[in-house]
C-alpha cells in the first residue's frame, strides 16, 4: 500500500496572512541525503518508509516539495547582543508546514540553507555541510539529553559551493520544532504593526503553546509568566550538562521553550564558569553562567511587546510584568536547585535544605572550577564514589585535600536525610541517569565535521552521532569520545555562527 502523504495542516500561513511572506526554496543541482532520522520521521507520521534515498533527497533539498507543503519566510526582529535590529526574519530559513505528531503535538518542519528570501538582507540565504551537520549532533546530543530541543529531521548536500572564509560544500538542514515563534517574532510586529496584531500573534502562540491560558481574562500575563516558567526550567538543564548556546540573541529564543538556533554552542569541558567558545562574543555576554541572566533580559524584551495587552493602564501592565520577571531568577534556582540534588544523588530534605544543598553545590563547582577538573567526568567520578570506588574521581583532581572536606560534607548531608532502604548502590545509579558520560566533545565533533566537509566521509559524523544517542550509558567501547581534549586545543577553540 503506498504511504500516505504528510499530513500537513498549516496554521501559521493560514491564521497569520501578514506575518510572513511566501517563498520558494531555491532548486539545488546534485542533492545528496547525508543524514536522515529516520526515528522522527516516523514520530512525525511522514509515510517516507518506501522512498529511497534520492527520493528524500530529492525532498528535503527542496527539490520536490510534499504535497500540502506551503513554504513561507516568517517575519521577525530581535536584539542582537544587546542592539536593537528592527528587521531580520527567515533570511535563509523556510518553514514548509505543520504537522501533528505521534503524541497529538503540533510540529514544524522547516528548511535551513534553502536559498534567499524577502528577508534575507545581504546574506545568500545558503548553509554549509559542516554547521549543518553539528545542528544535528548537537541537537540529537540535547535530546539525548532530556533537554527540550529543536530537532533534525535531515541534512542533504546541494553539490553547490557557498562561500564564507573559504568555498565549502553547500547543504540544507531540515529542521522540526514544536513551532518557530521566538521572543523576536513578538518584537517585529510590536516594532511595526498595531497592538492588534500583536495580540492575534499572542492568541495563536497561546493556543499552540500554552493551550490551558485560552480564554483566561489575564492571559496575556499569563503567557508571559509559561514562557518564563519554561525557559526558567531551559536554563537550569543547560548548566546541568555544562551546554553554552552562545547566541542568546532574542530572536533565537523560543516561545516554546526548546532550545533553538545552534550557532557557535558548545559544551564545556573544565568547569569555568566564565565560558565562553563564540568568535563574536567578545565581552563574554552569552557566558556560561551569564545565561539565566540574559533569559531574563530577554523576558523583559518580550514583556514590552506584551505590555498594551497585558493592561489598558500602562502603570499597572509594567507592575505586573515586572512582577513576573522577578521572580524569574527565584524560579530559575527553583530547577537548578532541584536538578542539583539529583546530581549530587541527594533525595529527601533537611532542615533548612536550600541553603545547605545550594551551598554544598556551589562548593564543588567552585572545587572543579579551582582545579580546572572536566564538568561532565566529575559528576560521573562522584556517581562512582558514591558506588564505593572513589579512585576515579580522585584522578581528576590535583589538590586532595579540598576534596576530602568535600567529600566530607555531602557525606554529613547524605547521613543527615532519611534515604530509607536506598543503598549506596540504588543511588548512584540514579546519580548515572542524570550524569550523562557522554557529551559532544568539542573535539570529537570538529573531527567529525572536518572528515564530512573536507572528504565527503561521513563515517567519523555517524559513529559520533550514534555514540551520542545513549549519554547515560558507560560503555569502554566508546571512551574515546569520552575523553576530554587537550588543554591546547580547548585553548585555541572557537566556534562560529556558520552563516
Ligand atoms: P542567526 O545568527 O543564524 O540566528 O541569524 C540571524 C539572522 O541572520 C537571521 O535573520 C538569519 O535568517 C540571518 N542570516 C544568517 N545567515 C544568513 C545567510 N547566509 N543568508 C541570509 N540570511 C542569513
Ligand atoms: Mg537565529
Amino acid at each position: 500500500m503506498p504511504n500516505p502523504a504528510p499530513p500537513f495542516d498549516n496554521t501559521y500561513a493560514r491564521d497569520l496572512t501578514g506575518f510572513y511572506e511566501p517563498c520558494r526554496p531555491d532548486t539545488v543541482p546534485a542533492p545528496e541525503l547525508l543524514f536522515f532520522n529516520r526515528s522522527l520521521a516516523n514520530e512525525l507520521r511522514l509515510g517516507l518508509d518506501d522512498q529511497d534515498a534520492a527520493a528524500l533527497a530529492a525532498m528535503f533539498s527542496g527539490n520536490v516539495l510534499p504535497e500540502g507543503a506551503q513554504p513561507i519566510a516568517q517575519a521577525y526582529a530581535g536584539h542582537q547582543f544587546g542592539q536593537f535590529n528592527p528587521q531580520l526574519g527567515d533570511g535563509r530559513a523556510l518553514l514548509i508546514g505543520e504537522v501533528i505528531d505521534r503524541h497529538g503535538l503540533r510540529r514544524d518542519i522547516a528548511f535551513k540553507g534553502s536559498g534567499r528570501t524577502p528577508f534575507s538582507r545581504r546574506g545568500d540565504g545558503k548553509a554549509a555541510v559542516g554547521p549543518m551537520l553539528r545542528e544535528v549532533l548537537i541537537g540529537e546530543a540535547m535530546h539525548a539529553l532530556g533537554i527540550p530541543t529543536t530537532r533534525a529531521l535531515a541534512v542533504v548536500s546541494t553539490g553547490e559551493p557557498v562561500y564564507r572564509e573559504r568555498t565549502l560544500p553547500g547543504a540544507v538542514l531540515t529542521r522540526v520544532a514544536a513551532s518557530h515563534l521566538r521572543v523576536g517574532t513578538f518584537q517585529f510586529f510590536a516594532e511595526h504593526t498595531t497592538a492588534e496584531q500583536v495580540r492575534q500573534l499572542a492568541d495563536y502562540a497561546i493556543a499552540r503553546h500554552y493551550p490551558e491560558l485560552v480564554g483566561a481574562d489575564d492571559r496575556y500575563l499569563g503567557f508571559l509568566r509559561a514562557v518564563a516558567e519554561r525557559q526558567a526550567a531551559l536554563i537550569a538543564q543547560w548548566l546541568h550538562v555544562g551546554f553554552i548556546h552562545g547566541v542568546m540573541n532574542t530572536d533565537n529564543m523560543a516561545i516554546s521553550g526548546e532550545t533553538i538556533d545552534f550557532g557557535p554552542c558548545a559544551f564545556m569541558e573544565a568547569y569555568d564558569p566564565r565560558a565562553v567558545f563564540s568568535s563574536i562574543d567578545e565581552r563574554g555576554r552569552y557566558a556560561y553562567e551569564a545565561q539565566p541572566h540574559i533569559a531574563r533580559w530577554n523576558l523583559a524584551r518580550l514583556a514590552e511587546t506584551l505590555l498594551p495587552l497585558i493592561a489598558d493602564n500602562e502603570g499597572r501592565a509594567i507592575e505586573q510584568a515586572t512582577e513576573v520577571l522577578d521572580a524569574f531568577m527565584a524560579r530559575h534556582q527553583h530547577y537548578w536547585l532541584a536538578g542539583l540534588r539529583v546530581k549530587l544523588g541527594l533525595h529527601g530534605q533537611v532542615p533548612n535544605g536550600d541553603s545547605v544543598d545550594t551551598a554544598l553545590g556551589e562548593s564543588w563547582l567552585d572545587l572543579l572550577h579551582a582545579q580546572q577538573v572536566d564538568f561532565t567526568l566529575a559528576w560521573r567520578r562522584l556517581a562512582d564514589a558514591t558506588a564505593g570506588d572513589e579512585a576515579p574521581l580522585r584522578a581528576l583532581f590535583s589538590g586532595q585535600p579540598g576534596l576530602d572536606r568535600w567529600l566530607e560534607r555531602w557525606r554529613v548531608r547524605w547521613a543527615a536525610e532519611d534515604a530509607g532502604a536506598d543503598s549506596a548502590k540504588e543511588r548512584a545509579k540514579a546519580m548515572r541517569r542524570v550524569n550523562p558520560w557522554l557529551i559532544p566533545r568539542n573535539h570529537r565533533v570538529e573531527e567529525a565535521l572536518a572528515a564530512a566537509s573536507d572528504e565527503g566521509n561521513l563515517a567519523p559524523f555517524e559513529e559520533l552521532l550514534k555514540a551520542l544517542q545513549r549519554p547515560f550509558d558507560e560503555n569502554p567501547a566508546l571512551s574515546r569520545y569520552a575523553e576530554p581534549a587537550s588543554g591546547e586545543f580547548m585553548a585555541e577553540f572557537r566556534t562560529f555562527c556558520g552563516t
